[in-house]
């Protein structure tokens, strides 16, 4: 089932890229094995899955050190400063750093462990009450402070978009996260790269390839629906 699965996104993502004259390498997949066994993940890295997204930490350390094959981990949940210290040198990307303190932090423990740590910061770039992220108009400012930390390498923009009944509804929203990193680019801030834009999920990821996403999240769509109370 997951072979049959990861072929029929892949043939989508193959069709939305000829749609919209980008590249297939031009855009990252992200497995997110959230809940799923490592039976699962063993079997998509036999057939070349080699990126896998977490939200939580204690299963990304369970599963990094279970695994025997190397792969890159995407911590893409929410992260609690007292965490940190656990996932620096096992994570490839942090995709959910939504503040400055959470960035000292992530520094603190990159300079312990001597490590650089690729993150991105997450925008609420709809402005919904309930969700984690940065403002829209907070974003620079915090990337400037963000800016003189040695070993924290900012590398993009994440979004989680709003749940959604009709995927064109996150149209601007994906739109608008990727005029924001034009504006941050423009900016010129030292230290701070704008190569990824991690957004689109199993719902939406076909506009989000179409608004210029160069990672997209896709859970449901490769493993199949999640049960949390297992
Ligand atoms: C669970 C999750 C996903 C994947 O969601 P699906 O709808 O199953 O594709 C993507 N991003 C984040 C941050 C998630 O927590």
């Amino acid at each position: 089932m997951l072979r049959e699965n990861l072929y029929s996104v892949e043939k989508n993502i193959a069709n939305i890229c000829n749609s919209c004259n980008r590249t297939r390498d031009s855009i990252t997949l992200i497995a997110v094995s959230k809940t799923k066994p490592l039976s699962d993940i063993e079997e998509l890295v036999d057939i070349g899955i080699n990126e896998f997204g977490e939200n939580k930490v204690q299963e990304l350390v369970d599963k990094y050190e279970t695994i025997s094959k190397p792969v890159h981990w995407h911590l893409i949940g929410h992260l609690q400063t007292n965490k940190v210290k656990y996932i620096v040198d096992k994570v490839y990307l942090i995709h959910s750093v939504d503040s400055l303190k959470l960035a000292n932090e992530i520094q603190k423990e990159a300079v312990k462990k001597n490590v650089n740590v690729n993150i991105l910061i997450e925008v609420n770039i709809a402005n919904e009450e309930s969700k984690f992220g940065v403002l829209k108009d907070e974003v620079i400012p915090l990337l400037e402070n963000i800016s003189v930390l040695s070993n924290v390498k900012v590398k993009g923009l994440m979004t989680v978009a709003p749940f959604v009944e009709n995927e064109e509804d996150n149209r601007v929203h994906f739109r608008n996260l990727k005029q924001l990193s034009l504006d941050i680019i423009s900016k010129n801030i030292d230290n701070i790269n704008m190569s990824i834009l991690s957004m689109g999920m199993t719902n939406d990821y076909r506009i989000a390839i179409e608004e210029g996403a160069t990672m997209i999240r896709v859970g449901t769509g490769i493993f199949g629906s999640r049960s949390y109370d297992v």
